[in-house]
């Protein structure tokens, strides 16, 4: 519920303390409209102010109505002054023992008037700290006793006065418990504050009608008044206010939708500075290795001791090579620079050519490798025939390496409008927790079997990307010790289509 502002205290006061100065802001507020209300009546039957004062029970009321208003308004202010504490309370429950008192001839307030005197009690427990209730109800008591004793001489009701004290009692510990579990509310809900104040992501939270009920320190640092430009939906990345911020939305049941948001600008940087600078040194490092390998081809003609040298020089720089190819694809990718052509080629003849070029490969570790192609499949089909063969040598290369007896298995096969590459062989095989891992850049095998043949740890994750950027897909079943299928499935483009 909202408070009109008049009737609010501003944040600075102790949460209690101004809980209980709201209440007694409202209680005032309702006599004084009381009090108002009653002079209005009072000159409403048309008499002069000279007539009403004449008449004694017109003055009493005109008097009293006055009084309250009066009155009422200065605890009103003062109950809105920081340094009172609970003075306004207090008086406000004196002023209530003192009305009740002049309010009935003393003989009735200790008969029918005695439930009246409960309200102060009531009032105590609600506007003054809770202890202080007892003093309350030890006033009633007392100022009964003084009308029993020096007014009426008679002896004072002892039931009542216990009843005061029960009541004191209770609403005690009826306000205990409501304070207790409003502390513990509140308790609560600083540590959550604190705990978002600290969290180094921007916290952003919209309601159901997609305003921002909440946005922690960081948010709006990152975005200020742009929190309503952020993409409300949804995982992604944008720009706002000259920074890169990644943000992920999800459901909070009951409260709306949060986003966590991040500044990835740096992030952003660093990471095209590095691709930029491994395209560049790759590019750069394939002219000199390009003159060692045909110099080395040169000095292998000699036919003497050189001949060993020069051939292991050739060897290594070529592998060098194809790292160094590797690396600037990669580059490339990440750049989104690299593009797939469309060009007309034969399957067939291209599994012909990448099988020449690894049959050596496969002959050194005693390897058998076959390749069928399905004959439904076209004779020619539109690709990129040599990033095909990229492909092709990575994998078939990778089903070698990690085979030491049995076969590889190359098939090419026709669905209905795709077609398939499916490379198979007998080998280690990949564990199944690795299985998701394979594809990532430079993650590599740590066993000694994968530790023992060279890589980068790049193929995989180039032949995803081509895949990829092909608008096909790539799948792996493998089984530790017995093996491993890589299912390479395109879209067919037939060359007349
Ligand atoms: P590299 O061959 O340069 O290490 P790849 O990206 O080609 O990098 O392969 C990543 C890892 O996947 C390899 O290190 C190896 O552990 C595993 N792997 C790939 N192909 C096979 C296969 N046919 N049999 C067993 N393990 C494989």
């Amino acid at each position: 519920m909202k408070l009109p502002k008049l009737l609010g205290l501003p944040d600075t006061f102790d949460p209690d303390d101004r809980r209980r100065r709201q209440i007694l802001n409202i209680i005032l507020a309702l006599f004084i409209a009381g009090g108002l209300v009653s002079i209005l009546a009072t000159f409403s039957y048309g008499d002069s102010f000279n007539e009403i004062i004449r008449d004694q029970d017109g003055a009493l009321i005109l008097l009293s109505s006055v009084a309250v208003v009066v009155i009422f308004t200065l605890l009103f202010l003062l109950n809105r002054w920081e340094r009172a504490g609970s003075l306004a309370g207090w008086l406000f429950v004196l002023s209530l023992v003192a009305i009740i008192s002049i309010s009935d001839v003393p003989s009735e307030l200790l008969e029918r008037g005695l439930i009246v005197w409960t309200l102060p009690i009531l009032a105590g427990g609600i506007i003054l700290p809770p202890l202080a209730v007892f003093i309350v109800a030890s006033i009633v008591s007392i100022t009964n006793l003084y009308i029993a004793v020096m007014l009426l001489h008679i002896a004072t009701n002892p039931y009542a006065i216990a009843m005061y004290f029960v009541l004191a009692a209770l609403t005690w510990l009826g306000m205990s418990i409501a304070n207790g579990a409003i502390r513990t509310a509140r308790m609560e809900a600083q540590k959550n504050a604190a705990i978002l104040d600290g969290v180094a992501d921007g916290v952003v939270v919209l309601n159901d009608e997609d305003q921002v009920v909440l946005a922690n320190p960081v948010a709006l640092s990152l975005m200020g008044s742009g929190l309503t430009q952020l993409a409300s939906q949804g995982k992604g990345q944008q720009e706002l206010r000259g920074r890169v911020l990644a943000f992920e939305w999800s459901e909070v049941k009951g409260v709306g939708r949060v986003a966590i948001v991040r500044d990835v600008s740096r992030q952003m940087e660093v990471e095209r500075a590095k691709e930029a600078m491994l395209g560049v040194v790759s590019h750069e490092m394939r002219t000199p290795l390009a003159a060692i390998i045909g110099f080395a081809e040169i000095i292998a003609l000699r036919n003497d001791l050189a001949t060993t040298f020069a051939e292991r020089i050739r060897v290594n720089a070529q592998r060098l090579t194809y790292m160094v190819n590797d690396l600037l694809d990669h580059a490339q990718m990440q750049a989104g620079t690299l593009k797939i052509r469309h060009e007309s080629f034969s399957p067939s003849s291209l599994l012909l050519l990448v099988k020449n070029l690894l049959s050596g490969l496969a002959e050194q570790k005693s390897l058998k490798l076959i390749t069928d192609v399905d004959p439904t499949l076209p004779d020619l089909i539109l690709g990129d025939s040599s990033r095909l063969q990229q492909i092709l040598v990575n994998l078939m290369g990778n089903a070698i390496k990690f085979t030491d007896y049995g076969e590889v298995r190359v098939s090419c096969r026709r669905m209905d409008d795709e077609w398939q590459i499916i490379v198979q062989d007998t080998g280690i095989g990949i564990p199944a927790e690795r299985l998701p891992d394979i594809f990532e850049p430079f993650r590599r095998g740590s066993d000694y079997a994968t530790r023992n043949h060279q890589g980068a740890g790049l193929g995989l994750s180039i032949v995803k990307k081509l895949v990829f950027l092909m608008d096909g897909r790539i799948e792996v079943q493998s089984i530790v010790g017995q093996g491993s299928i890589f299912t390479v499935t395109l879209p067919l483009k037939k060359v007349n289509d």
